[in-house]
């Protein structure tokens, strides 16, 4: 007589008994039950092959019936109850340790309703990564002979994943691969063959609003406020031509941002963009407009319709320090007075150099007393040096054009420097010039075919922030005018 059996029957009645009267209650728990019931299937059937194996000395059937009606009769209450309830209907202690959870019951192999997730490798092809979870290579051709899955999984990308949800004598029963965001590929199997389905995913938008005071960092306010890094990056970048966020930063400084969460199904992925933005440094208010005009391409703009983005960047370091001056002082190496012909920003080893405009590469190399230094050409009057650099940014060659913001090297401190800093030069007509006060040539203003457009943008989205701000203070002085009404 096999005890492991009886067992099992045991287990059976339980499940059988919620099955019944989950049948009046929710539907997916009905079909979780009946997979248990499927996987106690298999599972008794490979224990009957290898019972010899067995230790369990639990002793008979009717002890185990009753065990099976107990749990039934527990089940029956808990039944009507909300899911959290369910999954944690108590099991009694006379069920075999292997079976005491639902998910250890998941884990059996053959009919497993756990996908099996595998992260792609660099290096990783598909017909190794069939061999690693079982599957034959005659699966995989099967697989492919879908053109749609052919066109996708011949481009799959390491760090993304692929699921399988494995079937009776390791068939392949499904396979998804998420693209991106919004849409996943789908390879059930039909028959002998298998069929594709793109399965998409709209992302819906979210309009946020929020603000914040600086006390000590832009960070802190930032979170503080609920912005994600990234979109605190994002106001800096934005009004980071107009404010240098290195220098010109002080308490009481206040933002204020309507930007966008991207959902999916219900749930949060990311953050979207900035819609408008307002950032009040020393007083001064500056307001960004997020336009994207009928051909794709956007950009941010001042209200008056100017882009924000002038043709230099005020820093070439993020979030950096600046450790000396344009002007005369004390050189620390020389030991003696000597101009110094640019700005230095303090920043650890390695932090991002990005060229502040648009240029040509006219020197990279060691420079003397610079050590790694980049040069650039920009335009015919302007050109900008780079100078301490740890390495230089990948691919880097002289000659070659930047983009504004590019990485053109690291901040480090070859050549001589006390410390890990960047030395910023800033030449007008080869002329030395104060990078944080000359005058840099003016931004451009929206394109004159788009102005009524744009204006149309803009006042719907400053008519938000207004209206949004107006509720936010009608909240703030509610205690006080109740409390004057009061009086
Ligand atoms: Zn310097």
């Amino acid at each position: 007589m096999n005890k492991i059996i009886i067992q099992t029957s045991g287990l059976e009645y339980y499940l059988k008994f919620c099955l019944f009267f989950s049948d009046i209650s929710c539907k997916h728990y009905r079909q979780s039950t009946q997979t248990q019931l499927i996987a106690m299937e298999y599972r008794k059937q490979a224990t009957i092959q290898d019972n010899n194996a067995s230790t369990a000395s639990i002793p008979v059937r009717p002890l185990l019936f009753l065990a099976g009606l107990v749990v039934a009769t527990t089940l029956f209450a808990v039944v009507l109850d909300t899911p959290a309830q369910r999954a944690s209907a108590p099991v009694p202690l006379e069920i075999p340790a292997q079976f005491t959870s639902e998910s250890q019951l998941n884990d059996i192999p053959a009919i497993s309703p756990e996908p099996l997730l595998v992260t792609i490798k660099s290096g990783d092809t598909l017909s190794g990564i069939f061999d690693k979870v079982g599957l034959s290579q005659q699966e995989l051709h099967r697989v492919l002979e879908q053109k749609e899955a052919l066109k996708t999984l011949r481009s799959i990308r390491p760090g993304k994943q692929l699921s399988f949800m494995l079937g009776d004598e390791n068939k392949l029963q499904t396979l998804s691969y998420a693209i991106d965001l919004t849409q996943t590929l789908e390879v059930h199997r039909n028959g002998d063959s298998f069929q594709v389905t793109m399965v998409q995913h709209p992302l819906e938008r979210r309009t946020r609003f929020t603000n914040g005071v600086i006390n000590s960092s832009l960070f802190l306010a930032a979170q503080k406020a609920g912005l994600s890094d990234k979109t605190t990056m994002e106001m800096a970048d934005i009004f980071g031509w107009d404010i240098d966020f290195a220098l010109d930063i002080r308490s009481g400084d206040q933002f204020t941002v309507l930007y966008e969460d991207l959902y999916r199904d219900g749930e949060k992925i990311r953050s979207g963009d900035i819609l408008a933005a307002e950032f009040t440094n020393r007083g001064k208010t500056y307001v960004a407009i997020r336009y994207t005009n009928p051909e794709g391409h956007s950009g941010y703009y001042s209200p008056d319709g100017m882009r924000m983005r002038k043709a230099f960047r005020r820093t070439p370091v993020e979030f950096s320090r600046i450790s000396s001056r344009f002007g005369k002082r004390f050189h620390p190496i020389l030991n003696r007075m000597r101009a110094h012909k640019g700005v230095d920003y303090a920043a650890p080893t390695g932090t991002p150099i990005r060229a502040t405009s648009d240029g040509k590469v006219i020197h990279k190399g060691r420079k003397g007393g610079y050590g790694k230094t980049v040069i650039l050409k920009h335009g015919k009057r302007y050109s900008t040096l780079y100078a301490h650099m740890s390495r230089y940014g990948k691919g880097l060659r002289r000659g070659q054009t930047v983009k504004q913001g590019q990485i053109i090297g690291y901040v480090g401190q070859s050549g001589s420097a006390t410390g890990p800093h960047l030395h910023y030069e800033f030449r007008v007509d080869g002329v030395h010039r104060n990078p944080l006060t000359v005058r840099l040539p003016k931004a451009l203003p929206i394109e004159k075919k788009y102005r009524k457009n744009f204006k149309e943008v803009a006042e719907k989205l400053l008519a938000q922030i207004e209206q949004r701000k107006g509720t936010l203070v009608a909240q703030l002085s509610q205690p006080k005018r109740s409390s004057r009404t009061g009086r």
